[in-house]
């Protein structure tokens, strides 16, 4: 998963991209919810937030490492039950 750093000036760019809709509002920046982004496996060749964001301050969430295996297993499982 990808993950929104406190550089983030809360631009609305990124979170009409995600085609998981991993981004929301948080309390004072935008967050990615870990548990639906897939880093666009599924869906894109790259991660769709991290190509719009204007400042780069949308990076890889080392607490949440995942391998594409993981990534796409997860897309399919998010596809499944919605
Ligand atoms: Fe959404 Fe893709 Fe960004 Fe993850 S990498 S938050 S799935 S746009
Ligand atoms: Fe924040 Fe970047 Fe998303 Fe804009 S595009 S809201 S700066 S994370």
């Amino acid at each position: 998963a990808l993950r929104i750093t406190d550089e983030c000036i809360n631009c609305d760019v990124c979170e009409p991209q995600c085609p998981n809709h991993a981004i929301t509002m948080g309390l004072e920046i935008y967050e990615i919810e870990p548990s639906l982004c897939t880093e666009c496996v599924g869906h894109f060749d790259e991660p769709q937030c991290q190509v719009v964001c204007p400042v780069e301050c949308i990076v890889f969430d080392l607490d949440h490492e995942e391998d594409h295996d993981m990534l796409l297993a997860k897309y399919q499982h998010i596809t499944a039950t919605t």
